[in-house]
Order: C-alpha cells, then sequence, then structure tokens
C-alpha cells in the first residue's frame, strides 16, 4: 500500500504525514526517511507538532533497502520531491514485502512544473491526499507554490522567499514579472 500526501508548500503534507505516524501504536516496525541535504532540520517536522520524528537521510529510493529490517511493516518518506531514483522500489517494498509506505512531497516545482520523482510516486500511488494552502494575496485555496525573487534552477531549499498563490494571483503575478521583463529590455 502506497499512500502519498502532497500539495503546494505551506498545505500541510508533513502534518498530515506526521498525524499518521503519531496514530500509529507500534513505532518499533515504522523506519522514516527523507533526502539528504544541507539544511538546518533533523528529522521530520511541521509547524503543527512540537515533537520531531527522527528520519535517515538517503539520497536515492533503493537506498531503502540498506536500512529495513524483517520486522520493518511501514515505511515514512518526507520531502520526496528531492530524492531520486527508481519508483519502482517502492512497489517491490509495498508489495513484495508487503510494507505500508506513506510518502509526503511537492507536486510541483515553483515554476509550476511536475517536481522530480514525485510524478511517478503519484502514479503508483494507492491513494493520493491532495492537500491546499491559502493564497497569501486573497485568502482563496491555493494550489500554486511561487517564488518571488531571482533564481536560476528549479530547486532552492528553505521556505525563504516563498509564497502559495491561487490561479487568479499567480497570472497577475507573472503578468508583473513580464512587464518588470520588458522594462528591463527597455532600459
Ligand atoms: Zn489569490
Amino acid at each position: 500500500m502506497i499512500k502519498t500526501f502532497t500539495g503546494p508548500m505551506f498545505s500541510g503534507k508533513t502534518t498530515a504525514l506526521l498525524a499518521t505516524y503519531f496514530n500509529m501504536w507500534n513505532k518499533k516496525n515504522i523506519m522514516c526517511f527523507k533526502p539528504k541535504m544541507n539544511t538546518r532540520d533533523n528529522g521530520i517536522k511541521s509547524r503543527k507538532f512540537t515533537e520531531s520524528v527522527d528520519a535517515i537521510e538517503i539520497e536515492d529510493l533503493s537506498d531503502i533497502y540498506n536500512y529495513i529490517k524483517e520486522t520493518t511493516r511501514t515505511i515514512f518518506i518526507d520531502e520526496a520531491n528531492f530524492l531520486r531514483g527508481d519508483v519502482s522500489v517502492l512497489n517491490d517494498l509495498s508489495i513484495n514485502k508487503n510494507i505500508d509506505i506513506y510518502v509526503c512531497g511537492l507536486n510541483m516545482t515553483s515554476e509550476q512544473k511536475p517536481f522530480g520523482i514525485m510524478p511517478y510516486i503519484l502514479a503508483i500511488s494507492d491513494s493520493i491526499e491532495i492537500s491546499k494552502s491559502y493564497c497569501t494575496i486573497c485568502n482563496r485555496e491555493a494550489s500554486f507554490t511561487y517564488f518571488e525573487g531571482d533564481k536560476n534552477n528549479d530547486i532552492i531549499v528553505g521556505d525563504g522567499g516563498y509564497i502559495s498563490l491561487c490561479e487568479e494571483c499567480l497570472r497577475n503575478k507573472n503578468k508583473e514579472n513580464i512587464k518588470k521583463k520588458v522594462l528591463k529590455i527597455n532600459e
């Protein structure tokens, strides 16, 4: 069984993941994983819970094989959008090793492109919970993460400079940016 929690930043995905974790009784049979990154974060954290959960840092999905035990029944994976590897690993763990897998990750980058291996994880998920955040500008439900500032690639780690937007406010932001670019050219 593979269940995936996805959505934009600030939508409570990790809170949903951790709520599932905290509701489970036998923590000894659970293993948690997260991508290895240069951040201050240790373990899996969310704004809603004061307690964080220890997680093993991995780079590739196949690294999970190095850690699981005979007794492992449940796996939690946070920030899966930053991982790489073949998602058939997750199918193998779920189907052949009978492990329940709970995954959390951003579905889109702040340029509204599918994020890393997330499209593949969503394709093999048995169930998907898509969370929404609220638009920073108009308070409507927001599906999009937007980066306020300059950057050169898809991936910047951390929350700094990111906001959530609804469709309309995203359109307006994009128009503003086009205007800014045009102004730059005319300077
Ligand atoms: Zn809005």
